[in-house]
């Protein structure tokens, strides 16, 4: 049995003011289990997180990393240096850097690697576009992103790593999968894993991301193949966050 895990994607938002509240209110939360719930934070941030979240249940990350360990680099930062601030998590292939950075899925595959040689946890994010949904090419999108992992990385990096769908029409838009809809994904997305490593995909997590909220989280994460939760605006304030995780971690509230 997966345990859930939801992780909250700050994106380019926040302050110290700000944060402090936020990670405040997390770090006193109740029903958290240590290692379900992370934040992921602008690189600048992550020295306030591990302040503020070093000894609570509620784990940091960052939401880029250098396939580059040190160097005539500027600009990157890398999995070492992550490591250095406590970080667990990384998120790699978030659409908006395909899509704003022009990372390719092989980019994609080698900044997992370089994350779990560093000791992170990459969250290796993939999803179409509402027009490749729309011309029906969802799972050949997905699979195309998928298989540069799965070869390029290789199993054993993805069986360090957690795997996230996000489909591009539905992030910070609003609209969300269906349940149905995101168990669909879910599952070609595992038996694509179950393909080269049966015992990888009984394990990997897959996240749901795209719109999630307090009032559609319940339903999503009671799919079978749907282990929780990238939420990016809904991850901002604590009320809302918190009332996606009690979702995750108390399933009939
Ligand atoms: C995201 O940033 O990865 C995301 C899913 O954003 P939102 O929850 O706002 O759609």
């Amino acid at each position: 049995m997966r345990s859930k895990f939801v992780a909250g994607n700050w994106k380019m938002n926040g302050s110290l003011a700000a944060n402090e509240a936020l990670l405040s209110a997390l770090a006193a939360a109740p029903g958290i289990p240590r290692g379900g719930v992370a934040v992921l934070a602008p690189f600048p941030y992550l020295g306030q997180c591990a302040d503020l979240l070093r000894g609570s249940t509620v784990s940091w990350g960052a939401q880029d990393v250098s396939v580059h360990e040190s160097g005539a680099y500027t600009g990157e930062v890398s999995g070492s240096m992550l490591l250095e601030f406590g970080c667990r998590f990384v998120v790699v292939g978030h659409s908006e850097r395909r899509a704003m950075h022009g990372e390719t899925s092989e980019l994609v595959a080698r900044k997992a690697v370089a994350a779990v040689k560093a000791g992170l946890t990459p969250i290796v994010c993939v999803g179409e576009t509402l027009q490749e949904r729309e011309s029906g090419r969802t799972q050949s999108v997905i699979g195309e992103q998928l298989d540069a992992v799965l070869s390029t990385a290789g199993m054993e990096v993805v069986g360090k790593s957690i795997l996230a769908y996000e489909p591009v029409w539905a992030i910070g838009t609003g609209k969300t999968a269906t349940p149905a809809q995101a168990q669909e994904v879910h599952s070609f997305i595992r038996r694509r894993v179950a393909g080269k490593d049966a015992g990888c995909a009984e394990g990997v997590l897959i996240l749901y991301g795209g719109s999630v909220k307090g009032s559609n989280a319940g339903a999503l994460f009671s799919e079978p193949d749907v282990d929780g939760g990238l939420v990016g605006g809904a991850s901002l304030v604590a009320a809302d966050f918190l009332e996606i995780c009690k979702a995750a971690f108390v399933p009939s509230a």
